[in-house]
């Protein structure tokens, strides 16, 4: 069993029946497919919106393949309503939440006290301006604990170069959203997982990769030791995270757990 916790569809060119071809040839069982909304309401970006719409319309038909996660703009007077709906008709989980506000914004903390309550996995995207990267999305790390004490029942899973980059300790002194090079010890993400329970790490993408290859004495050992809160999940096309899973030297049981089992415990595959 595979389990790819982070794609979405009519992206990087790809439609629906593109997608579900490309993970059925990969060899992956079941996918979270998550929407995106709302990244240029204050600024134009190069991201795409993906529907709510899109991503129910992609599950529907594909439903032994695609699991369905929604997102809303938090400041919506009916945010919460829009998500129950969503739930009505088949959501499982929240995300990606990518919003142009801080993570603790209260508007975005009541949608993550709701999704506590409905049982649904927050999965979120975190960046800050850098200089290589000018982005800015539900800045930052530090405020996290902040959101966690006001939402003990929701499950947080972190994801992109501002939640990642954080693996290291000396973070702040590499201004870069894909630090390379030895991870120092003290990193504020792995005093976070040591800390909140219910803090996961989503694999995908450059910033996952990035953040448990970039050194060989420390990215095996870590995804080891955090192997009960690591998903794997790609945001992309390419095999690059699971062919470095593979020959990362796990136990079978860290395989096992981050590849499927830990993602099958957040949303169970019916
Ligand atoms: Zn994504």
């Amino acid at each position: 069993m595979l389990i790819d916790v982070h794609a979405h569809t009519n992206w990087l060119g790809m439609t629906t029946d593109d997608w579900a071809a490309h993970f059925r040839r990969i060899g992956v069982d079941r996918v979270w497919l998550l929407a995106c909304v709302g990244q240029n309401v204050l600024r134009n970006t190069m991201d795409t919106e993906i529907t709510n719409e899109d991503v129910m319309d992609a599950a529907q038909r594909y439903p032994d393949l695609f699991i369905p996660f929604c997102a809303v703009l938090p400041w919506e007077a009916d945010a919460i309503q829009q998500i129950e709906r969503f739930v009505e008709l088949g959501c499982r989980g929240y995300g990606e939440h990518k919003i142009r506000l801080c993570i603790d914004n209260p508007d975005s903390v009541r949608v993550f006290q709701a999704c506590g309550e409905m049982g649904l996995p927050v999965l979120f995207h975190m960046d800050v301006p850098l200089p290589s990267s000018d982005m800015w999305f539900n800045v930052d790390l530090a405020r996290l604990p902040r959101v966690m004490e006001q939402c003990p029942k929701t499950i947080f899973i972190g994801h992109g170069p501002a939640f990642w980059r954080e693996i290291s300790g000396d973070a702040a002194a590499s201004p870069e959203a894909y630090p390379s090079g030895p991870v120092t010890p003290g990193g504020l993400l792995p005093r976070l997982l040591d800390e909140w329970p219910n803090l996961y790490c989503d694999l995908s993408a450059g910033s996952g990769l990035n953040a448990v290859r970039r050194d060989p004495e420390f990215g095996p050992p870590f995804l080891e030791k955090y192997s009960h809160r690591i998903l794997y999940g790609t945001d992309y096309h390419d095999t690059a995270h699971i062919e470095f899973l593979r020959g990362a030297g796990l136990s079978p049981e860290a395989f096992e757990r981050i590849t499927h089992l830990n993602a099958e415990s957040l949303v169970p595959v019916r």
